[in-house]
């Protein structure tokens, strides 16, 4: 999608931020588009809450080249003078406030008259499904009303970019499900911008147009969920998007099509996700998904397989995780037959055009 700079809502070039001598964020570049859903994914510790705090101006950064809100230059602009708002994992909603007034309360602290307030954060209620609730004490709601408050107190001041931080946490997983969805199908009405930090990919997957991988302070890949989760472009992305089978490859042949490697002395073949092509005899990283793999009756030249033993089965509902010993090592394998025994020696494969070879860090 091309991006003008009229429909870009934030554009931040080489941030560096420090806590001491240690860098928390190494130039960091970043883009959002009017109406996107972007998410901040990674580790514990990798620098997600520390760039949104920095996106809210909660934090000013210790050096960036642009940081533009809006076309607005907000470098050195504090939280309170910026058209942003942020949720919490934690609510931080009032107890002695109803949730009418929680949400009116950023428009009063703005002195909007009280009858254009009420009408405002009615209307916002009304969005976040909570008309039923304006007139009931915070205390007598459940974690995920109360986060409905908490993103409709935030709504309801219309910032150009809704900052998110882990806001379905505290929630369990069936109402977390239910809150993703909710949520998304609030952020599609509104058209607005949200910027969503998590470490839990699955959720970045379910809800972003584009997500940013974070490690150790740095945005590693970004794209599309598809992208994200079919061609991870280093092991470290592999891994962290759930790419269950990870080997050590050797570069054997180069060419347009794809890539030749060896493992453990047995020849595979797959595609290069990587940046510049590697060259013969490197060591790089080859994986495969455990739900790509699959028991090949009559194996095609389209794909890669090998012969295995079945080391261990785990019934898990609705699929059956298998692991076979083959050459190339273990290879997990997921199988949605979960109520067919499975095969003891079976030759195991999967496509080639499945398979990431990527840089090994
Ligand atoms: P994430 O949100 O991805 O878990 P954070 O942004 O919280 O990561 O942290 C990034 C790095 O900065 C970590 O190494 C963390 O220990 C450090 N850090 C975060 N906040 C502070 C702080 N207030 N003082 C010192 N170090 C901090």
């Amino acid at each position: 999608m091309t991006n003008t700079s009229q429909d870009r809502i934030l554009e931040v070039k080489t941030l560096w931020h420090y806590y001491g001598n240690t860098p928390a964020l190494r130039g960091i570049d970043l883009e959002a588009r009017r109406g996107e859903f972007v998410t901040l994914l990674g580790p514990s510790g990798s620098g997600k809450s520390t760039l949104l705090r920095i996106l809210a101006g909660l934090e000013l950064p210790t050096d960036v080249n642009v940081m533009t809100l809006d076309g607005q230059d907000v470098s050195n602009i504090p939280a309170n003078r910026r058209n942003v708002s942020t949720v919490f994992q934690h609510y931080g909603l009032f107890p002695h406030l109803n949730v009418r007034e929680n949400v009116e309360y950023g428009l009063r602290a703005r002195k909007v008259p009280a009858a254009d307030r009420r009408e405002r954060a009615l209307k916002m209620l009304e969005q976040v499904q909570l008309s039923d609730f304006a007139e009931r004490p915070i205390a007598r709601l459940s974690g995920g009303q109360k986060q409905r408050v908490a993103i409709a107190r935030s709504l309801v001041l219309e910032p150009v970019i809704l900052l998110l931080d882990e806001p379905l946490g505290a929630l369990d997983e069936k109402l977390r499900i239910d809150m993703q969805v909710e949520l998304l199908e609030l952020q599609r009405r509104l058209e607005m911008t949200f910027i969503y930090v998590t470490h839990s990919q699955e959720e970045a997957l379910t809800m972003s147009d584009r997500i940013l991988l974070m490690n150790d302070g740095d945005i590693v890949q970004t794209g599309t969920p598809e992208d994200m989760f079919d061609r991870p472009n280093s092991r470290f992305s592999a891994s962290f998007m759930g790419v269950e089978n990870l080997f050590d490859a050797k570069v054997v042949a180069v060419s347009d099509a794809g890539l030749t490697v060896e493992v453990n002395g047995a020849s595979i073949e797959g595609v290069w996700t990587g940046a510049s092509l590697p060259s013969v005899g490197e060591t790089i990283c080859c994986g495969f998904r455990s739900e790509r793999v699959q028991i090949a009756d009559d194996s095609t030249t389209s794909m890669n397989s090998l012969e295995g033993k079945l080391t261990s089965h785990i019934y898990k509902g609705k699929y059956l995780d298998l692991t076979y010993q083959t050459a190339l090592g273990p290879i997990r394998m997921r199988s949605w037959q979960s109520h067919a025994a499975p095969t003891e020696t079976a030759r195991i494969a999967w496509h080639k055009d499945q398979t990431i070879l990527c840089p090994k860090s």
